[in-house]
């Protein structure tokens, strides 16, 4: 099948798994109340899932594993060449989200390390989108550790796109804020109940379920947590257990070097950014409602 159809029919199962999740999110929430519009929803829309995706992916495609191949013969390693199709994405699966299970586990466990992940843990409202908040390092290492073989090991073309349809799905479905049950299927798929477990604010699971896609690593490495209920309702049930940025760049630079977001706004530069996206926010709000622009200017954050 020419590539262009493959992307072609993985975009539209795409947007087909999106409205499903979104619809199932409303018709058995996980926790009850939450909006699709829930804080940090568009930090994670616009500037993780659009931006981030699309200027990482020319960076880690063509800038990382293009000149590795071509600088490279990689014609003795290419083993997977002959495989059908669906093997090659079984094994890229499967040894792909050990790999992830490893790495993550270890994200954990090391505080520098910890630095490229606590972004991922810092939406206080998780769902379907929530996965998609990444510090740059975490997705350029675990995307190049993740394309790179397929690439270089001889897969066919049509590999990439499967493979990066499944971890959308997968990573949706995941922190998707709904509820079910897969029954004994859940030793071996991973379930929303242990993702959501692992985001939220409890010492017993700062250690357990690192699993993306097969819960079956937790049971055999003996890192599950699944007590039976879910976490509490309140803001400090979830994500970190101390004050993150809200903004994407401080995000990052808060992952560098730690400050204090409130101290900042003494200098008059960052007082002008910090406020930028909700002075905006507030003025169009204020055009579309047809009252008096004003030139008066917000000091307070919005929720989102
Ligand atoms: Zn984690
Ligand atoms: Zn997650």
């Amino acid at each position: 099948m020419p590539q262009e159809d493959v992307l072609r029919i993985t975009t539209a199962i795409l947007i087909g798994w999106i409205a499903i999740i979104v619809i199932w999110e409303r018709v058995a929430p996980y926790r009850k109340g939450l909006s699709l519009f829930r804080e940090g929803f568009w930090v994670d829309l616009v500037w993780y899932t659009l931006i981030q995706s699309y200027v990482l992916k020319i960076l880690i495609f063509d800038y990382i594993i293009a000149p590795l191949q071509t600088r490279f013969d990689w014609s003795d390693w290419q083993f997977v060449r002959d495989w059908p199709i669906w093997v090659q994405v079984l094994f890229f699966l499967f040894t792909h989200d050990l790999y992830i299970y490893l790495f993550h586990r270890w994200q954990h466990a090391n505080p520098w390390l910890w630095r490229t992940h606590e972004a991922h843990h810092s939406n206080k409202e998780v769902d379907f989108l929530a996965g998609s908040r990444s510090h740059v390092l975490e997705i350029i290492i675990n995307q190049t550790i993740e394309f790179a073989p397929i690439l270089l090991l001889g897969a066919d073309p049509a590999v990439v796109p499967i493979k990066a349809l499944l971890d959308a799905m997968f990573g949706m479905f995941i922190h998707a804020n709904i509820r079910v049950n897969l029954g004994p299927l859940k030793y071996i798929i991973n379930t929303p109940n242990l993702h959501l477990w692992h985001h939220a604010n409890y010492r017993e699971v700062f250690h357990a379920n690192f699993s993306t896609k097969f819960s079956f690593f937790d049971y055999l490495f003996g890192t599950v947590y699944d007590p039976g209920h879910a976490p509490g309702d309140k803001p400090e049930n979830w994500g970190l257990y101390y004050d993150f940025p809200k903004d994407y760049f401080l995000q990052h630079a808060f992952s560098v070097r730690r400050f204090d977001e409130r101290a900042l706004l003494r200098y008059r530069w960052f007082s002008r950014y910090y406020y930028l996206r909700p002075n905006l926010l507030r003025w169009l709000s204020r055009r579309k409602s047809n009252s008096q622009p004003s030139q008066e200017r917000v000091d307070t954050y919005p929720a989102d």
